[in-house]
């Protein structure tokens, strides 16, 4: 795990629930291809990444719209606000946290 991954799941917290709920999601997926553990979860991931492009194909939609909308929920839902002087950072690239507070503070105010 990351440094960056440790981080979002001690700030954010809700953000642990949606990697839960994508879990669930990749764990369907390789029950209904037959892959295994030993194919790793990263090939499963990939695997249906690449299998939504096909639904999205059959369906009419753009895959690369909806890719870039999952982009921006991802970003929305790892950035944060400081508390103390309201400019927004982005918690993946440790430009602030609220590890020993509990409040949100940038790197200036932490
Ligand atoms: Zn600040």
């Amino acid at each position: 795990m990351s440094k960056a991954t440790r981080k979002i799941k001690t700030l954010v917290g809700i953000n642990d629930d949606r990697a839960e709920w994508a879990m669930k999601a990749v764990r369907t997926f390789q029950s209904a291809t037959k892959l295994s553990d030993a194919d790793g979860l990263d090939t499963a991931i990939g695997d249906l990444i690449g299998d939504l492009h096909h639904l999205c194909d059959q369906n009419g939609f753009d895959f690369a719209t909806l890719l870039g909308d999952g982009e921006r929920h991802y970003a929305e839902e790892t950035f944060a606000r400081c508390d103390k002087c309201k400019r927004a950072f982005d918690l993946l690239n440790g430009d602030g946290d609220n590890a020993s507070s509990g409040k949100y503070l940038c790197k200036e105010c932490g």
